[in-house]
This record gives C-alpha cells, structure tokens and sequence, in this order.
C-alpha cells in the first residue's frame, strides 16, 4: 500500500528533493538558532528522508524509511521533528479521511486542495480560482472572513476506474 501511494507520488514529482532539502535545512536552522536550540544530525536525516519521499508523506512510512537508514532514531524523534517542521512553516500536516497523519513539503508552494481516491489512495492536488473566489463569497454572506480553509474531494481516480489498474495494482 505504501509503496504503490510513494509510486504515484513520485510520477507527480519534478526533482528528487535534494535541493528543497537544503533550503529546508538553512531554513529550519535559522529557525532553530533564533530559538536557542541545537543542531542535530538525526534532524537533518530525517528532513533528507521526508524531501527525498516527496509528496504527501504518512509519519509511519517515513518513520520506517528513517529507521532503515539509520536505526538509532526513535519514532518519538521523528514524530517530534515533523511537528518541528510544521511549526517553523517547512511541512504542513494533512489528515484525510483514512486517518493517516501525512506531512508534505511546504517551501514555496502556493496553496492547493486535494482530490483523494478511495480505491487506491491516490493524492492528486489541485487549484481552480473560482473555487477559491466562490468559498469567500459563501463565507461572506455568512459574516464570515476566511482565515484558511481545506478542500478534499473523495472518489475514484481513473485508473481504478478502469479496473485494469485495479487488478496490476492487487499484484504490487
Ligand atoms: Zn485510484
Ligand atoms: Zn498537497
């Protein structure tokens, strides 16, 4: 399962992460060194690992990717370094309806909902202005200002319409 969702993303990607790693990694040490805390090489490998996944990244698939590179780091560790990154702006966590924590890269990334498929766990992500446009107009008339919002769209993709990607994927 896991690995044919990171087979997909990896389609969907443009690099292997290794830049946005970098940035993410000055980024993240800036961020630490104004707060006073300290450098670890255990971070570092887990920011390279979550970069180099790409993608919408569930904590326990990352946490078995870090581990099988180096055993030393905890779960605990790896948990408390992506909410690490969801705090200084580097991740943002997302929770679709298989109640997955899944963490993707945020660095220059503009906003974008989700279309999610409920056969094979494709993410597919997303931006249509008016949409954007219409949900203002909504809240509004509600008296509503929006601050943020999330959009998830639930259904199956093409591919496991088809059936024929259904029956390669059961083989994966
Ligand atoms: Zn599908
Ligand atoms: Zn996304």
């Amino acid at each position: 399962m896991a690995t044919r969702r990171r087979a997909v993303q990896e389609e969907e990607r443009t690099s292997d992460g290794k830049v946005e790693a970098q940035a993410a990694l000055s980024r993240l040490g800036s961020w630490l060194e104004e707060r006073g805390l300290k450098h670890s090489r255990q971070r570092d490998v887990i920011v390279e690992t979550f970069y180099g996944m790409g993608g919408h990244v569930p904590v326990d698939g990352l946490v078995a990717r870090v581990r099988s590179l180096d055993a030393r780091v905890s779960v605990a560790t790896v948990y408390r370094t992506m909410k690490l990154l969801a705090e200084c702006g580097i991740a943002v966590p997302r929770r679709f309806d298989d109640g997955q924590t899944r963490y993707e890269p945020a660095t220059g990334r503009a906003h974008h909902d989700h279309l999610i498929c409920t056969g094979c766990g494709r993410i597919v992500e997303f931006e249509n202005e008016k949409i954007e446009e219409l949900q203002k107009r909504v809240a509004r008339s509600h008296g509503f200002d929006v601050e943020s919002h999330k959009l998830e769209l639930y259904g199956r993709c093409d591919r496991c319409r088809s059936g024929e990607a259904g029956s390669r994927e059961a083989r994966s």
